[in-house]
């Protein structure tokens, strides 16, 4: 009796990446690797790798806990997820951090861009690219916290949110909420010419974080990515952010064969920069303007990426670079800290034998429920500097055989994550019903980003479907 070339591990669901159709979708292993294969009724087979770790993949589906609600949800269910977002009753997370989209404009035209901005003023879809306005950005702002009551993180995006004209307004009005976190989604461009812009960004600190595009050291990738060489931008924004010690983190929008060679050299990097407190990885997502990108052929997964890090970086080990329990598919990471220029896993603190100990299904960390508790805080994305620093020392507290170092403060953390998101191709609906990382849509919606992108943003390749449908 011939025998499967694979084991069947799941059933889940899926959408075709032609039609946008909701399929039934089999998670299956073969040769080590983890895929999604749908079948629609129309466009046939698909088959995508959505990792290459069978073991890490396993982990994620056992690192989870029971969802945090937001105080309300948005839309009701009629159609099916992921055709209500949202937030519908069937979301099963809060928002972990919401992006609020100031402007669809930008001083730059990257090949690749998930929002479709640039510098012209109507985009590829004709759609004219505007600078929201104050109320309408307000309004945004407002059903957030009406979401989430004080939210975790908000994070100022756009386009280029540096260049809307009301900027500091936007953010005034921002501090004025109960948000614990703010983040300014930006490609430095501004901070990099305009010190005055960046003296008076420090103003905010602290609470605020700048999320700063940085994808590689060479001219040729960054054509590739962002359409121009902007080494000399980005080096000039780091040495702004410098001088004012703002708190920032590097963003990495990776292509495989393109710029992941760099993993490793561009966490040193950070490692050697006083303003920065971390890297995030960010494969691409098949959506927005995607010159250059073949989505089968280009695809990077969160277990490439991690292993990538690992092999590049000396500082990593395995155990450090965890699944986040909010949504174990898509993130990971690690936290470090920088100590008198030297970097310590959290974990290099520690007995190993502990640590182990405290990891999912082990006795101790099933019936240690405070030490639980901690964990899941540390590794959640709520990260702002009076949490972050808080959270870590409970955790060392927590622990047998650990001196506590004294003084710890939020420049003495560095943390490394890797960000997936999801798309047509590789879309899991019993995943994306976990994502935490949402957009407030201006007609009062907050949707997690993945689906965002496929659907819902307008001009996005779903949306004449959900507009149809709604
Ligand atoms: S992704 Fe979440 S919000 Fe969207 S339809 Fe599915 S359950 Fe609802
Ligand atoms: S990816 Fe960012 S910097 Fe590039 S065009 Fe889009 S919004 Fe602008």
């Amino acid at each position: 009796m011939p025998t499967r070339p694979y084991l069947f591990y799941a059933l889940t669901n899926s959408v075709c990446s032609k039609c946008l159709a909701k399929t039934e979708a089999k998670i299956i292993f073969r040769d080590g690797n983890v895929y999604l294969m749908k079948h629609c009724s129309f466009h046939g087979r698909e088959e995508v790798l959505i990792a290459d770790d069978i073991e890490y993949y396993k982990q994620c589906q056992e690192f989870i806990k029971p969802g945090d609600m937001p105080r309300r949800f948005n839309t009701a269910i009629e159609r099916g997820c992921p055709y209500d977002c949202g937030l519908c009753p069937d979301h099963e997370q809060h928002s972990c951090l919401t992006l609020v989209e100031i402007t669809d404009r930008c001083n730059l035209s990257c090949p690749i861009c998930y929002a479709d901005s640039g510098t012209e003023e109507f985009s590829s879809k004709d759609l004219q690219r505007r600078h929201r306005s104050l109320e309408q950005i307000e309004h945004m702002i407002e059903n957030v916290v009406a979401n989430e009551g004080e939210p975790d993180i908000v994070q100022i995006s756009g386009g280029e949110p540096t260049i809307h004209p009301e900027f500091f307004q936007i953010l005034d009005f921002a501090k004025s909420k109960p948000i614990k976190h703010l983040m300014i989604n930006t490609n430095g461009m501004r901070i990099a010419i305009d010190r005055e812009f960046c003296d008076r960004l420090s103003q905010y600190m602290p609470g605020i974080e700048v999320y700063l595009q940085f994808d590689s050291f060479e001219a040729a990738a960054l054509k590739e990515l962002r359409g121009a060489d902007v080494r000399a931008i980005r080096e000039q924004a780091i040495a702004h952010l410098n001088e004012f010690n703002i708190s920032t983190t590097l963003v990495v929008t990776l292509k495989k064969g393109l710029n992941d060679g760099e993993i490793g050299k561009i966490i040193d990097y950070a490692l050697q920069q006083k303003c920065v407190r971390g890297v995030t990885f960010q494969p691409i997502q098949a959506a927005g303007r995607l010159e250059g990108f073949d989505p089968t052929r280009d695809r990077y997964t969160l277990t490439e990426v991690r292993r990538a890090i690992l092999q590049q970086s000396p500082h990593f080990q395995p155990k450090d670079l965890l699944p986040v329990p909010c949504h174990p598919d898509c993130l990971a990471m690690a936290y470090a800290l920088k100590i008198n220029g030297q970097v310590i896993p959290l974990t290099g603190l520690l007995d190993p034998t502990a640590f182990i100990n405290v990891m999912p299904n082990s006795v101790v960390y099933e019936q240690n429920e405070e030490l639980k508790q901690n964990i899941f805080k540390l590794f959640s994305t709520n990260h702002s500097p009076s949490s972050s620093a808080t959270t870590l020392k409970q955790l060392l507290c927590c622990l047998p055989l650990v001196n506590v170092p004294t003084g710890l403060t939020y420049e003495n953390i560095f943390r490394i994550m890797i960000v997936q998101f999801m798309d047509a191709f590789n879309l899991d609906v019993r995943s994306v019903k976990r994502s935490c990382i949402h957009i407030a849509d201006p007609d009062g919606r907050i949707i997690p980003f993945d689906t965002y992108n496929m659907f819902y943003r307008e001009g996005s390749q779903g949306y004449p479907l959900v507009a149809y449908r709604s």
